[in-house]
C-alpha cells in the first residue's frame, strides 16, 4: 500500500476518533495521528531507497562496479558517516580483480574467516552497536563513530563477509530502530558479490589456459587488440615477446608428458611473475607464449627478453625421478610505434605477430636459446 492510500485511510480514521471525543481530545488524537503520518511517510522514503538501491547492486557486472556502489554510492543513499566492508578471500579472487586498491580505503580483504565470525559470535544476524563503548566490536579503528549496524553478508551457510554502516549519532543504529529494510539489503549484497564471484570464475575459465594459468590465445587475441587501440589513443610504444621452448618434444620423449607439462607451468608462472601487473602473459599454442608489454622501448623489451632466457634456463625444473634438466628458449621480439597515418588495428596486431613470430624462426636457425629483434613491418 502506497503513502498517499495509508494516510487517506488514517486521515478517515482520525477524523471519526476526533469527531467521537471531541474537544480537547480531538487535538490529541490529530497529533498522534500526524506523528504516525511523518513516520509512515519516513518508512516510505526509507524503503524507496533501499529498493533503487538494491537495483543498482543487482545491476552491478563486475567488482569494481559493485564496490564502487557499496562503498561510496551508499554513503549517500543512506546518509551514513562512514561504511566499511570486510570480505574473506582467501583465494585472492577479489584482489586480483580490484583495478586499483587505493580507490578502496574501507574495504579489508581477510584471509581467514575468523576475524568475520569474532564479528557475530554464535550466529550470524544484523547487529545494530553502540561504538562508544570498551566492548564495542572492532571495526570502524580510528574513527569516531557512535553507532553502527553490521551486516553478515552469508551465501550458502558461510559467513563471506561482513558490511558495517556507521553514524556519527547514538540514536541513528540505536537497538530499538527495525533492521527489517537492513537484514534484506545484507541478503541482496551477499546475493550480488556471489554473483561477481561466478562471473569472474566463468569469464576465468574461458579466458586462462588451465594448465600454465595464464591467459589463453582467445585471451591474447583481446589483448592485442585492446592494447594496439591504447597504444594508438596514447602514442605509445607496444612491444612483443614471441617466445618458443627448445627442443620441447626431446623433453617429453625423455621424460614423459607428465614432466613436460611441469615444465610449462613453472616457466609460464616463472615468466608471469618477472612482469608488471598491465603486460600480457599467453599460452600461445602448446610450447608457445606471447607476451604483450604495452609502453614499451625495444631496448627495454630486449632487456627483458635477455633477463627471461637467462632466468629460464636456469630454472630448477625435475622429473618424476627427482632428476634435475634444464630448459632454453628462442625469443622473437618486435615493436610497434604508432604512426599519424593511424593503421587498422587489425592489421597492427597481425603485422607484430607476424615479425615477432619471425624472430623465432631465425633465433631457431641462430642455434636456439637466443633473441631476435625483427623491425616492425608491414
Ligand atoms: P624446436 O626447438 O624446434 O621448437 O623443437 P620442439 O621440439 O620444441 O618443437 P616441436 O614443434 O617439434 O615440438 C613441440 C612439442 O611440444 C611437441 C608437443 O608434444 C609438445 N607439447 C605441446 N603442448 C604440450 C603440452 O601441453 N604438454 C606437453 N607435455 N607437451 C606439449
Ligand atoms: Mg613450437
Ligand atoms: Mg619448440
Amino acid at each position: 500500500m502506497t503513502f498517499e492510500r495509508v494516510k487517506k485511510r488514517v486521515v478517515g480514521a482520525g477524523a471519526t476518533l476526533a469527531d467521537s471525543a471531541r474537544g480537547s481530545r480531538s487535538s490529541t488524537v490529530d497529533s498522534a495521528v500526524n506523528t504516525l503520518l511523518q513516520k509512515a511517510s519516513q518508512n516510505e522514503q526509507i524503503l524507496k531507497r533501499y529498493q533503487r538501491f538494491e537495483l543498482k547492486l543487482l545491476d552491478a557486472v563486475g567488482f569494481n562496479e559493485l564496490l564502487a556502489l557499496l562503498l561510496d554510492d551508499s554513503l549517500a543513499y543512506f546518509q551514513l558517516d562512514a561504511i566499511e566492508l570486510w570480505l574473506y578471500d582467501p583465494e585472492q579472487t577479489v584482489a586480483e580483480h580490484i583495478d586499483n586498491p587505493d580507490d578502496y580505503p574501507n574495504l579489508q580483504l581477510v584471509a581467514r574467516s575468523e576475524p568475520l565470525k569474532q564479528l557475530y559470535a554464535a550466529r550470524p544476524c544484523v547487529q545494530l552497536v553502540p561504538l562508544s563503548q570498551s566492548r564495542s566490536p572492532a571495526i570502524f579503528q580510528g574513527l569516531s563513530l557512535r553507532s553502527a549496524a553490521m551486516l553478515p553478508l552469508v551465501r550458502q551457510g558461510v559467513l563471506v563477509g561482513s558490511l558495517h554502516m556507521g553514524a556519527r549519532g547514538h540514536k541513528r543504529f540505536g537497538l530499538d530502530k527495525s533492521t527489517d529494510f537492513i537484514n534484506h539489503l545484507a541478503s541482496v549484497v551477499a546475493v550480488c558479490f556471489e554473483n561477481v564471484v561466478n562471473r569472474e570464475r566463468l569469464r576465468r575459465l574461458s579466458m586462462y589456459d588451465m594448465l600454465t594459468q595464464v591467459k589463453n590465445r582467445r585471451a591474447f587475441n583481446q589483448a592485442l587488440a585492446e592494447e594496439v587501440s591504447r597504444a594508438s589513443r596514447n602514442q605509445e610504444l607496444l612491444s612483443l615477446l614471441f617466445i618458443d621452448l627448445d627442443h620441447f618434444k626431446r623433453i617429453n620423449d625423455s621424460h614423459g608428458h607428465q614432466t613436460g607439462d611441469r615444465a610449462l607451468k613453472i616457466v609460464a608462472q616463472h615468466i608471469n611473475q618477472m612482469l608488471r601487473k598491465t603486460d600480457h602473459v599467453c599460452r600461445y599454442g602448446g610450447e608457445e607464449f606471447a607476451l604483450l608489454l604495452p609502453n614499451c622501448s625495444p631496448e627495454r623489451a630486449m632487456d627483458i627478453a635477455e633477463r627471461i632466457r637467462v632466468q629460464v634456463s636456469q630454472l630448477a625444473i625435475r622429473n618424476d625421478e627427482g632428476q634435475a634438466l634444464t630448459l632454453t628458449l628462442s625469443i622473437g621480439v618486435s615493436c610497434w610505434q604508432p604512426d599519424a597515418a593511424g593503421e587498422a588495428a587489425s592489421q597492427v596486431g597481425e603485422c607484430l605477430v607476424k615479425c615477432a613470430d619471425e624472430g623465432v624462426y631465425t633465433a631457431k636457425d641462430q642455434g636456439r636459446n637466443t633473441i631476435e629483434f625483427v623491425d616492425y613491418q608491414q
